[in-house]
């Protein structure tokens, strides 16, 4: 399948769409998730055309994990959860449901389950945007 430009972080990327924005540089965008599976659940996609695992180059795979390490120590630092889980869906049959590749940071605590990838609600812009400014000030205000 072809890269969609039209896809919903591809619009995020190009101002066409709104994001509680965390972290931006030349090569990549951070966001909360507005249907987090968790509180904190954070979002990191790469500012080039690829789709998925297999479709970006090793070149942006390698700026992509290691911007979503400093995004995951941010969150980590805010946030303090017991674990952190980094994920990323490849295809519809494995979940994917936007095809613009991302890496997902979702924070873990002790005894809090974890809501189905997809079946969450819309979360409250308010404490989204509270939480990416607790996340941004672990980055120096990025
Ligand atoms: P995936 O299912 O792995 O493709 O992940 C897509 C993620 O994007 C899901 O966790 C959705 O909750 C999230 N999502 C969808 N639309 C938006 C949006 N406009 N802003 C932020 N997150 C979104």
């Amino acid at each position: 399948m072809a890269y969609d430009p039209e896809n919903i972080f591809a619009k995020i990327l190009r101002g066409k769409m709104p994001a509680h924005k965390v972290y931006e540089d030349d090569e990549v965008f951070s966001f909360m998730d507005i249907f987090p599976q968790a509180r904190g659940h954070t979002l990191v996609i790469p500012k080039t055309e690829a789709e998925n695992f297999f479709d970006i180059s090793t070149d942006w795979a390698a700026k992509l994990i290691g911007k979503t390490q400093v995004v995951a120590k941010a969150v980590r630092a805010a946030l303090e959860p017991d674990g952190i889980l980094i994920a990323q869906f490849n295809g519809a049959a494995a979940g994917q449901t936007v095809f613009h590749i991302h890496y997902h940071i979702i924070p873990r605590w002790e005894g809090a389950g974890l809501p189905g990838h997809g079946h969450t609600v819309r979360a409250d812009d308010e404490e989204l945007a509270a939480l990416a400014a607790e996340i941004k000030a672990k980055l120096g205000g990025a």
